[in-house]
């Protein structure tokens, strides 16, 4: 069984028990269990640029996709919160709970290799398109699998940062939730949680009661449009994540093993698919 978790970089993400249930789950003894914690870093990202005295700052795509807009500055500033101290944090806190975890960026050893955007079409705020060509942005590429299938079969637990390398050999951000499906697509994973501050997708956003349990991937654009902000990149990375091979997606903020048994929101492909798949 091979599992990839997302963990969010957004307040109110329960880190430590997601820790402790990672530790749980990985010493259940007799069974074959992988598993990859890839991690966000949006909100340290955010403070350490105000502490910085700079301006976070979005961009909007005409088809209403948000993104970080990554200048250089911000970059290194995305590096220190991401790889330098999120991801150690992580590996420590792990190692403390008995867990051997070993830290990555996308960067080491071409783990994540990404296209850079150079010139990105942007809405201004009144709403005119604008072309973008300082953006250090990517969209993976290529997962290199072969490294972490060795460190998995030598007993580590790969802790991901999602920072990734361009083909000019450059430093990227790339969304946490993408580079998290472009992980599990790649390593033929079972399940891919997406750990976040919100039971799910909701109908109705500040409606914890509107939790929607099941989408199959197929009808993925009847759903999207209940989705703001940030949840439109979990549902775009849940659906590139089934379309790489795995077999669901879970989202949302209950334990590890309620999530898996359905209590979030859990995307599939359509049973005759899973099926053809062979998974099933
Ligand atoms: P993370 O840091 O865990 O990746 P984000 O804050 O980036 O989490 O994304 C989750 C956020 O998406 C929620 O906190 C919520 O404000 C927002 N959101 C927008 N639309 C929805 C929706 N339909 N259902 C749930 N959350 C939504």
């Amino acid at each position: 069984m091979t599992l990839v978790i997302k963990i969010g970089g957004a307040a109110g993400i329960a880190t430590e028990r997601v820790l402790d249930e990672i530790a749980a789950y990985l010493s259940k003894p007799g069974r074959d269990r992988r598993l990859v914690l890839v991690h966000g870093g949006s909100d340290l990202t955010n403070e350490l640029a105000r502490e910085m005295g700079r301006e976070v700052r979005t961009l909007t795509s005409p088809g209403g996709m948000t993104s970080r807009y990554t200048d250089c500055e911000t970059l290194r500033i995305y590096a220190m919160a991401v790889a330098g101290q999120i991801n150690t944090e992580l590996v420590a806190q792990l190692q403390g709970r008995g867990i051997n975890a070993l830290g990555l960026a996308g960067v080491d050893g071409r783990l994540l290799l990404a296209r850079r955007k150079s010139a990105i079409r942007a809405l201004t705020p009144d709403d005119r398109v604008q072309i973008v060509r300082d953006d250090y942005t990517g969209q993976i590429e290529h997962v290199n699998a072969q490294l972490l299938n060795m460190l998995l079969a030598t007993g580590y637990l790969p802790v991901i940062a999602p920072l990734a390398l361009s083909h000019a050999g450059e430093r990227l951000n790339v969304d946490g939730d993408r580079a998290a499906a472009a992980i599990a697509g790649a390593l033929d994973a079972d399940e891919l949680v997406i750990a976040t501050n919100v039971p799910g997708l909701l109908r109705t956003v500040d409606d914890p009661t509107s939790l929607i349990r099941r989408i199959e991937a197929e009808h993925m654009d009847e759903y999207t449009t209940y989705a703001q902000g940030r949840m439109r990149k979990k549902l775009l990375g849940a659906q590139e994540a089934i379309t790489g091979g795995v077999r669901r997606v879970h989202i949302g903020n209950a334990p590890l093993r309620e999530l898996l048994s359905g209590s979030g929101t859990t995307i599939e492909a359509s049973a005759a698919l899973v099926a053809v798949d062979g998974k099933g």
